[in-house]
């Protein structure tokens, strides 16, 4: 894959590494209301909603700035100030929507499992059943954190059984492990420009159910952050309310176009099963241990425990890699020392027999010996 040789590999959570096309597709301005622009934007918002095959039950509404902006405007939106939220929560991106909710000033209660381990439906039914407040239930589909795949179609199943609205955190895995909207019932899932889309940083988006974003006026408690208004405003002319990431948006045009030539969701998940598979592997014949059981593992991004060689110095281990252009990110775990190495971006099978290979000649020259975990 074609990025130039003096970038290095980003084997992140994102921003990711992305294509030469997706790159060059930035080298020009647009205004905002040049018809050029406005009919990309309008294609963006119709291919994301083909994505989730929802484009009959749901509208696309994007919002400026990263992920979590467009989490922050989905909930503020949809939930309203009498509402209440069952946050499913085993990582980091769940505890932020608590966060997000306090700030909000939307009452919350939260159902908790370790990193290592995903919400039960029953449990989940059993809170539903005894609290009948609940309105919203949030779940992160890959909890980022870790890499675990959550149950989500048993999820959905759960919340429409109960007759409670499901909002998805999408934003590791839309466009990678199939969402179907019609076969997993959601009123909205959210996910960004920069992951497994393969886009540039910049944008989020909101796959909203028509009917329930109809009854979301005034809910919101930020203007910027209105998402029902801004789906107003952009149905009536097409255009931004607000300055629109017109590079952002361009090279998302051309990252999705690029997305659905390889396969689609189908593709991406083959690409990045193979790139899991093979970092998986590789690692665990150097003697790293995953933190996940082959079941629970997204190809998203994977946890390994740190080594207990004394030898073995994290920090030594991230900059020697980076000097050899493979870019990996440290751990977010609270229940073991670990790091995390991503199998997303622009990236295939090269890059992660290229990343083995660093990694075998940096444990060399560390002298670490096995780089086997503690048994715990
Ligand atoms: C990346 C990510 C987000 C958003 O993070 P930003 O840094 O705001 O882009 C939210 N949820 C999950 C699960 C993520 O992986």
């Amino acid at each position: 894959m074609s990025t130039p040789s003096q970038d290095p590999w980003l084997l992140t959570p994102g921003p990711l590494t992305t294509s030469a096309a997706t790159k060059e597709a930035m080298l020009h301005d647009w205004g905002s209301r040049d018809a050029t622009f406005i009919a990309t934007n309008a294609r963006v918002r119709e291919n994301l909603l083909k994505i989730a095959n929802a484009a009959y039950t749901h509208v696309c509404v994007p919002v400026q700035g990263s992920g979590t902006f467009a989490v922050e405007a989905t909930l503020g939106t949809l939930i309203p100030k009498d509402g209440k939220a069952l946050v499913l929560i085993n990582g980091a991106y769940g505890q932020r929507m608590v966060k997000i909710l306090d700030y909000a000033g939307r009452a919350s209660v939260s159902y908790e499992t370790a990193e290592d381990t995903p919400p039960d439906p029953d449990d989940i039914s059993t809170l539903l059943e005894g609290d009948s407040d609940i309105t919203h239930v949030l779940a992160v589909h890959c909890e980022t954190t870790s890499g675990i795949l959550n149950p989500i179609e048993a999820i959905a199943d759960v919340c429409k059984q109960h007759k409670r609205s499901l909002i998805i955190d999408a934003m590791s895995a839309f466009g990678a492990i199939e969402l179907d909207a019609s076969k997993v019932h959601f009123d909205a899932v959210m996910a960004s420009s920069n992951k497994c889309l393969e886009g540039v940083p910049g944008m989020g988006f909101s796959l909203i159910r028509k009917s329930v974003l109809e009854e979301c006026s005034g809910n919101a408690h930020a203007l910027s952050l209105d998402l029902y208004d801004q789906w107003v405003a952009m149905e009536k002319n097409a255009q931004w309310r607000f300055t629109p990431p017109t590079h952002v948006i361009v090279a998302f045009d051309s990252a999705i176009e690029q997305f659905f030539a390889a396969g689609g969701v189908e593709g991406r998940f083959k690409r990045y099963s193979e790139n899991a598979q093979i970092l998986i592997a590789g690692m665990k014949e150097l003697g790293f241990k995953t933190l996940l059981s082959h079941n629970l593992q997204a190809p998203i991004i994977i946890t390994f425990e740190m080594p207990t060689d004394p030898n073995f110095d994290f920090d030594v281990f991230y900059e020697r890699l980076k000097d050899q252009g493979y870019i990996i990110y440290p751990g977010k775990l609270t229940v073991a020392p670990s790091f995390r190495i991503g199998c997303i971006g622009d990236l295939g099978k090269e890059h992660m027999h290229g990343v083995l290979d660093v990694i075998k000649s940096v444990l060399k020259e560390m002298n670490v010996r096995g780089a086997q975990p503690k048994a715990i």
